[in-house]
């Protein structure tokens, strides 16, 4: 995917050099090739039925008409991809041409969902495809149904990474994805008699229509080795070198990432590592044939697996090495890119007007020193200018402030792995101290909780803390959460570096999560407002006063009672259960963590229980049907979440056996929670549970997905749930719970003061642990964990006002046609959530950078950037768009 392996630049302005004389026959030859591919496919249906064959019969050599919906799902992502090839490698050649700046978002994690869905929307093509499967007797939506979703992230933080690659595709920014191509993703989570048991997720099976392996991209990275000091012949100074150790190779693939209703086709480039010798000669000759194929797998193993872990794992080799590996390749590629625009008086002073890097979370941090040493060592250039190009390049997302999650690497660890990158955080390190110093003159407390080295036995690296004075501004996700960095996590630093930390609240984009996620809903939108509203989510603003519109409602009613018929059919056919689809839908479906509190959840579904059990069938008549749907992956490792997935599948197999629930309530926990499945889910919801315990959860973006969709939250003031309620009215959030300036306050009193507890969670207790849902043995721990003394996440304590909540949301409920204008209002006041907000604040505040929009050139339909734009035209240009006779445009 480089600008320069495609035509010349001479097709986009010849601003860079002109060609020299005895490059006049390879141009020719460009040309001529130019000429031959010179004009977007077309696409309409006979073409793209055309294209379809051609796969079958070419790309996948099958006998035309003899194959199965994957062979044809294999097909039409190629053909699709074909269609997307074409405006992507023009984008790159077109961004390059126009010199502006560029940012490169760093995530070890990316979850992208399923690629087909979002592609054929974002081209304009939806309908085009459809009625060509259907003509050929495929259905569009089974077909996409056969793609395996790559899950290479854990939960949010991946998923956001690929929200904003949508949003940035989508606004024309020119900007990257840089990532691991894991062989291995997320663990696909299986219930065995209850119980989470991981098996591995090997995506690659039937190969990745998606990507484009780039067998010509590559670089070395190393590890361990030795640092060897020498003198610089001109000036004498002391330079430093870093050698031997073992060298990976960084093999790079391809993703196009197209934008909604634009040319604009971005790139995530993932890195797979390989050995940089396919055998070691000397050990094979040596007759070491196994050492040397130990070695190359060794070499393999680096990219193999995301760890599937929420936090850190902090303290594995192989994740240090991961985030070096692909950090180090991604330096190469910026670098390589900005140095081959030769532009006079530009050396490597200007890399921050022209570079921006983003870094999600510490987990790329190592960047850092990384590029310092590449300034430094490779660049020759002095430290100080070093390190204002690098502070000036990086920005940093926090995405947690708790203190487990904080990532720290051992320092006997770095110095053997990394050993010039230790030298030279020593160095930031001294130096940084140094301004402290300067600042708070014999502050030694200062001086301990700043550095970026703690001093434990063995010491750590504080990665953070790094990142925080790398890096030009650090971000927190939410206000509440940027408070809390500000005042908890680096109050100090703000002091220091006043300003440096700003606040920019998460979004989703509106593309995946209501286009794609919810058709009957975008229908409505679209019906009324045209397709504009999908890049601009203000415009469903315009909506809120037909919100008790009769006709209105009853469009809106009938798109959520689809939605939950659809998820209906899915559990039928999955997992046996046949669920109600006239109860009210209360769902909570994330990773599974004691911060989010789902065993509060459960334990309010044992109460319920405990009250329909205990009723007369004429009461039970009487109640709101309610559906009540978990969802989640608990980290491997993590005992207590394992625990609490095993408490949730025993209620939900008590419940839904016992005849005195039939009709009032369901529970049931779907397995392997991945992107398509919370495409299924979040649109079949009424109510949603966002209940993590106050100051815990940095931002979240599910409850974004949730409201979005015409479901109301039930949840407490913490990350994103704040501001949500503030923008779709404080009564239409119902919320409870500590809040988090109490949090710290309550852990202290509690340990002292034992209340007597409330009487509905000590009966919900006490069936637990008397063995209504299976050995009691099992949840002893969950149970002694919210025990007064040890009840660290607060659930008992919150318990009370979670029911009152809850309570509060059933009986608003009832008044249908009023909850209904409610859930409009509400997804209809949503677009501060949009991603599309989220990157235009980080464009501004921490980037700096422009849109570029990309349009081919004699495009006839005037789409392009443009669509949508309007509000009428659907996003219907079909690639008529032709790229002949183009003549570099001055
Ligand atoms: C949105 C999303 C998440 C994040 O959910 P939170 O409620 O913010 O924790 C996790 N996993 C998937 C698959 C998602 O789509």
């Amino acid at each position: 995917m480089d600008e320069s392996t495609h035509g010349g630049s001479r097709y986009y302005g010849d601003d860079s050099q002109s060609l020299r004389a005895h490059d006049d026959e390879i141009a020719t030859r460009k040309d001529q090739l130019w000429r031959l591919s010179s004009s977007y496919l077309v696409s309409d249906v006979p073409s793209i039925q055309r294209s379809l064959v051609q796969h079958v019969e070419y790309t996948l050599a099958r006998r035309r008409y003899k194959f199965d919906r994957g062979s044809f799902y294999q097909a039409t992502a190629h053909s699709v991809r074909d269609r997307l090839i074409e405006r992507w490698t023009d984008t790159q050649q077109f961004y390059a041409s126009r010199d502006g700046k560029r940012m490169y978002y760093l995530s070890l994690e990316f979850l992208v969902g399923r690629s087909m869905g979002n592609a054929v929307s974002n081209l304009g093509l939806r309908g085009a495809y459809a009625e060509a499967l259907r003509q050929l007797g495929y259905d569009l939506e089974d077909i996409m149904s056969q793609e395996k979703e790559p899950a290479l992230g854990n939960g949010g933080l991946g998923r956001l990474a690929s929200c904003f690659l949508d949003t940035l595709a989508t606004l024309n920014y020119p900007a990257w994805g840089y990532g691991i191509r894991y062989k291995y993703g997320m663990f696909e989570q299986r219930l065995v008699n209850g119980k989470q048991v991981e098996f591995p997720d090997y995506w690659l099976t039937y190969g990745n229509p998606w990507e484009v392996e780039r067998l010509d991209v590559k670089y070395l990275v190393r590890l361990y080795g030795e640092v060897k000091t020498y003198e610089d012949e001109q000036t004498g100074e002391t330079r430093f070198r870093w050698e031997g150790g073992e060298v990976v190779v960084a093999v790079a693939y391809d993703t196009p990432i197209p934008g909604y209703g634009t040319y604009n086709t971005n790139n995530m480039r993932l890195w797979s590592s390989k050995p940089s010798h396919e055998f070691d000669l000397a050990s094979f000759n040596a007759g070491d044939y196994y050492g040397a194929v130990e070695a190359k797998e060794r070499c393999e193993s680096i990219t193999s697996v995301l760890y599937p872990s929420d936090d850190t794992d902090s303290g594995k080799v192989l994740r240090l090495k991961q985030q070096f590996f692909f950090v180090s390749a991604t330096l190469q590629d910026v670098l390589r890119r900005y140095k081959k625009r030769i532009v006079p008086g530009r050396t490597l002073k200007n890399l921050p007007e022209k570079v921006a890097i983003q870094l999600n979370d510490t987990h790329p941090s190592i960047s850092i020193p990384e590029l310092m040493r590449l300034l430094l060592d490779d660049e020759m250039l002095p430290w100080d200018e070093a390190w204002d190009i690098t502070t000036r390049t990086f920005g940093y997302t926090n995405h947690t402030i708790l203190p487990e999650a904080l990532e720290k690497w051992q320092v006997p660890m770095m110095e053997e792995l990394l050993p010039r990158h230790m030298q030279i955080i020593y160095e930031i390190n001294h130096r940084f101290l140094q301004q402290v110093e300067d600042r708070w003159p014999g502050d030694n407390e200062k001086m301990r909780a700043m550095s970026i080295i703690e001093e434990s036995t063995p010491k750590m690296v504080r990665m953070a803390h790094l990142a925080m004075v790398g890096s030009h501004v650090v971000n927190g996700v939410a206000e509440i959460h940027t408070r809390l960095v500000k005042s908890r996590l680096f109050p100090e630093f703000d002091q220091m570096f006043p300003g440096r930390i700003k606040n920019v609240t998460n979004g989703v984009t509106p593309r995946r999560w209501i286009l794609q996620a919810n058709p009957a809903m975008a229908g409505i939108f679209t019906s009324i407002l045209g397709p504009g509203w999908v890049n601009d989510l203000r415009r469903l603003a315009t909506l809120k006063p037909f919100a008790h519109d009769d006709t209105f409602q009853h469009s809106w009613n009938e798109a959520k009672r689809l939605n939950k018929e659809r998820l209906a059919l899915w559990v039928k056919a999955n997992m046996g259960v046949d669920l109600m689809t006239n109860a009210i839908y209360d769902m909570q479906v994330k990773r599974i963590h004691e911060y989010k509190r789902q065993l509060l959840n459960v334990l309010g579904i044992v109460h319920r229980y405990a009250v329909i059990a205990g009723s007369t069938p004429e009461q039970r008549a009487r109640m709101l049907p309610r559906v009540c749907v978990i969802a989640g992956k608990a980290a491997p490792g993590y005992e207590v979440a394992k625990k609490i997935i095993q408490l949730a599948c025993a209620v939900s197999k008590a419940v839904n056996n016992d005849v005195r629930c039939a009709g009032v309530l369901q529970v049931v926990f779907i397995p392997n929670f991945n992107v398509s499945l919370a495409e299924l889910i979040i649109p079949a919801s009424d109510v949603s549970q966002h209940i993590s315990t106050a100051g815990m959860e940095a931002s979240g973006t599910g409850n974004m997905k949730f409201v979005m969709n015409g479901g109301l939250i039930v949840g407490t003031a913490d990350g994103a749930n704040i501001e949500i309620a503030r923008a779709v009215g404080e009564d239409n959030l119902f919320c409870f719970g500590a809040t988090a300036d109490e949090v710290a306050a309550l852990r202290n009193t509690m340990k002292s003061r034992l209340p007597a507890g409330d009487e509905r969670l000590q009966r919900s207790v006490r069936m637990i642990r008397s063995g209504v849902f299976g050995n009691p043995d099992d949840f002893s721990q969950l149970m002694d964990n919210i025990e007064p003394a040890n009840d660290y996440y607060l659930i008992a304590h919150d318990f009370p006002g979670y029911l009152d909540a809850l309570d509060m949301a059933d009986a608003a409920y009832l008044h249908q046609p009023s909850w209904t204008a409610r859930t409009i209002r509400a997804a209809c006041s949503m677009w501060e959530f949009s991603s599309d907000r989220t990157i235009k604040e980080y464009a501004d505040k921490v980037w700096q950078m422009e849109p570029l929009p990309f349009k081919p050139p004699h495009h006839q339909d005037g789409g392009g950037g443009s669509m949508g734009g309007g509000g009428r035209r659907g996003p219907s240009f079909n690639g008529r768009g032709s790229r002949a006779g183009y003549d570099g445009g001055r």
